[in-house]
């Protein structure tokens, strides 16, 4: 069935100028996808380099999506890790880093699960050896090769806080930082900016959830090249801004603080699935999780959540015959957000998505995914059951 409420956008004009909102890996995803597509693009963030929040560990796990069903979640989180793998696998600079993923039954019910997915026709790589799954081909990237790599700040804003974005006269729009002084204006807008996108008065409707998480960084006996997973995970030993560790976490948290904390230490620690025979923590690093309601990303074009009361306030008596009009959207403004916890997995396919939106070509994946991850879902739903 046709879904007028979730209709996209057309394209925008070529070599248009584009504002991506934050730094994270949505951002940096959104930059490359969209240079590459030809257009004009500037980052700004608020802080003084990329990849500074939840993206700024010293690693991030390609963990891929396991389920023994079939669903459009599933579909997409496939395509995902699979794009994820290609993408990064493609970029020098010892940004990915192979690594076989090692998922261990920690009871007899995963297990059950395991064994059933492992006999699924799996497009992702994966067999069951004894209570494991493993993943031969996974990997997990470091954040601060990216960073290294994008030694040029020709296209990026660091320092500034986008706080106010109002249209310009010329159907585009103009950014204002948190003194109301102007920053820029741009055809089009992007937010990339984590949890903190309902911010904006555009978005101001948008559920979203905070949920922090910390990692520990510890010296261990443990000296395999595999990832570890079961309740938590543990990394093989990484070599970091000078310093050689394990990592292991991450813990959630409803807490949202960035303090570092021993409880969280002890809950990794409980949770990684190897017996230390030696350990020491050296330290660790905390972020900030944005999570939907349901726990999808929040990526499309942004709906004008008023005119989308006023078109769609009675699709509950579900009229088949009735005619709607087109989705009210704000022209050329966009959102990539709500990665929760797997965010490096998702980020690239995102951004490819809507670089094909923004230059009208092949979407990377079906229009059930383009609804599953439309930023006007939460407000059809809300309609659909009054
Ligand atoms: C402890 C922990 C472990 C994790 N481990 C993994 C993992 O192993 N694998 C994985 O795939 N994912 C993992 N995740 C999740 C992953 O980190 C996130 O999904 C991902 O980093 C989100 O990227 P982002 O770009 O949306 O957000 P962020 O990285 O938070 O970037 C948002 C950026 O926007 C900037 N910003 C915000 N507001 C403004 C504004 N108004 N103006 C300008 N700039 C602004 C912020 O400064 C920030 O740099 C983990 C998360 C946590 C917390």
């Amino acid at each position: 069935m046709h879904k007028p409420w979730f209709k996209l956008p057309g394209p925008l004009k070529a070599r248009a100028h584009i504002a991506v909102i934050g730094g994270g890996i949505a951002g940096i995803m959104l930059f490359n996808h969209l240079k590459d597509a030809g257009f004009k693009v500037t980052v700004l963030e608020k802080n003084s380099h990329i990849l500074s929040g939840a993206s700024g560990n010293p690693v991030a796990i390609l963990d891929p999506y396991i389920s023994a069903g079939d669903s459009q979640q599933k579909t997409f989180y496939d395509l995902a890790y699979q794009y994820a793998l290609k993408y990064y696998g493609a970029l020098n600079d010892g940004i990915f880093i192979s690594s076989p993923l090692i998922k261990i039954a920690e009871n007899n019910a995963t297990l059950e699960r395991y064994r059933k997915v492992a006999k699924k026709n799996s497009p992702v790589k994966l067999y069951l050896k004894e209570n494991k799954l493993v993943f031969p081909n996974a990997g997990y990237i470091k954040p601060e090769n990216i960073r290294l790599s994008f030694n040029s700040t020709e296209n990026f804003i660091f320092n500034v806080q986008v706080s106010r974005i109002i249209n310009d006269r010329n159907d585009g729009w103009i950014l204002f930082d948190q003194y109301d002084n102007f920053l820029i204006d741009a055809d089009a807008v992007i937010l990339a900016n984590s949890y903190n996108f309902p911010e904006f008065a555009q978005v101001v409707h948008n559920p979203i959830k905070k949920m922090s998480g910390q990692i520990t960084y510890l010296k261990s006996d443990y000296n395999e090249n595999a990832i570890l997973n079961s309740a938590g995970y543990l990394t093989p030993a990484i070599n970091s801004e000078g310093d050689k560790f394990n990592i292991c976490g991450a813990s959630f948290e409803n807490n949202i603080s960035l303090k570092i904390s021993k409880e969280a230490h002890e809950e990794n620690l409980k949770k990684a699935p190897y017996n230390f025979k030696k350990i020491e923590i050296l330290g660790g690093r905390r972020g900030i999780r944005a999570m939907s309601k349901d726990h999808l990303p929040v990526c499309g074009p942004v709906p004008d959540h008023a005119e989308y009361i006023n078109a769609y306030n009675n699709i509950h008596h579900g009229n088949k015959f009735e005619v709607y009009p087109d989705a009210p959207l704000y022209e050329n403004f966009f959102i990539l957000a709500g990665l929760g916890s797997k965010g490096f997995v998702t980020a690239p396919i995102l951004a490819k998505y809507l670089t094909a939106i923004l230059i009208k070509k092949p979407l990377p994946f079906d229009e059930k995914i383009c609804h599953l991850l439309h930023p006007a879902r939460f407000i059809i739903r809300e309609l659909s059951k009054k």
